[in-house]
């Protein structure tokens, strides 16, 4: 058994191998890593696994190579709407924001929900009151504006507008999350993402929804999915890993693995999901070109990956 361990993402989905210089690589790979870097140095201080995702995907929200925070897709009327959802293995607490802008973590925001309010999700002005009461950092929307995403919408609108479909929702999306399990044995996800380009205004994916994108619990498993969210929800993806295991008896792989390839992979699910078990055990399964993904583990092992 590993004392710690933290898996990271940073999105799945189709990755073009010619659109991707080695320089634009190093990039995802430096990314990634200082996520790792971030939640790593709280796990291995001791500190607790809710700490530890929180801390690696504000790292990944604040890098706009990723579809969180700063970087956020745009919906098809031009705005940025956020959601992000936190959940405590060990209490069974959870916290989620939807659709909003403003803080410069949402992950924070969703934290605060689960800390100081009697909820687990917030949408509206309200979720932007509990994350002002709770004192975190605000920006303005040009903080978060990033051109490449600016393009992509321009495009998936174009294509729209020709009638061209777009068969691959895997060019559409990307999210940000951790998973990690603590020296004390503790388990806890996190997740953010700005959902799919294009989406319609009030759209929610499964990122905030607990038991679809984001899932934790002691007994089972740890999870943070990424993909085709309405595709999560009505598989109930995150939960069914965790009611494989205790209902089924099967191991995290085993459980996670169907999911993604069987349950997801034949309804139009692509995406992937990292997932960690109480032993420390982790896995990261995808059904589409590439993840952006990491692991790191008390050996210090720093692992970063795109494709299969
Ligand atoms: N699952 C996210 C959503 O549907 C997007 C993604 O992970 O790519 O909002």
């Amino acid at each position: 058994m590993t004392r710690f361990s933290l898996a990271v993402h940073g999105g799945a989905g189709t990755i073009l191998r010619h659109t991707m210089t080695d320089d634009l690589q190093a990039r995802y790979h430096a990314g990634l890593r200082r996520a790792l870097q971030a939640g790593h140095d709280i796990l291995a201080d001791g500190g607790a696994a809710m700490d530890a995702v929180t801390a690696a995907v504000c790292a990944l929200e604040e890098e706009p190579l990723f579809n969180a925070g700063r970087g956020a897709v745009f919906t098809a009327d031009g705005r940025q709407e956020m959601d992000a959802a936190v959940m405590d293995g060990a209490t069974r607490k959870a916290g989620a924001v939807a659709g909003i802008l403003g803080p410069r973590n949402p992950i924070l925001a969703a934290r605060a929900v689960m800390e100081r309010t009697d909820h687990v999700l917030l949408i509206g002005p309200n979720a932007l009151t509990v994350a002002r009461d709770a004192g975190l950092p605000f920006e303005e929307a040009p903080y978060f504006f990033t051109q490449q995403r600016w393009d992509a919408l321009q495009a998936t609108l174009r294509m729209r507008r020709e009638g061209i479909d777009d068969l691959d929702p895997a060019r559409r999306h990307g999210t940000v999350g951790a998973v990690a399990r603590d020296a004390r044995g503790d388990l806890a996800a996190a997740t953010s993402t700005g959902g799919m380009t294009a989406k319609a205004p009030g759209r929610v994916g499964d990122t905030p929804v607990i038991g679809a994108g984001t899932y934790a619990d002691n007994a089972t498993c740890a999870v943070s999915g990424t993909g085709h969210g309405e595709i999560f929800i009505r598989w109930h993806a995150a939960a069914e890993i965790a009611a494989r295991m205790r209902h089924a008896g099967q191991s995290l792989e085993e459980a996670a693995r169907h999911v993604v390839m069987t349950d997801l992979a034949s309804n139009d699910g692509s995406g992937g999901l990292i997932a960690v078990d109480a032993e420390g055990t982790l896995t990261l399964p995808f059904n589409c070109e590439g993840m952006y993904r990491g692991t790191v583990t008390q050996k210090g092992d720093f692992v970063t990956a795109i494709y299969r």
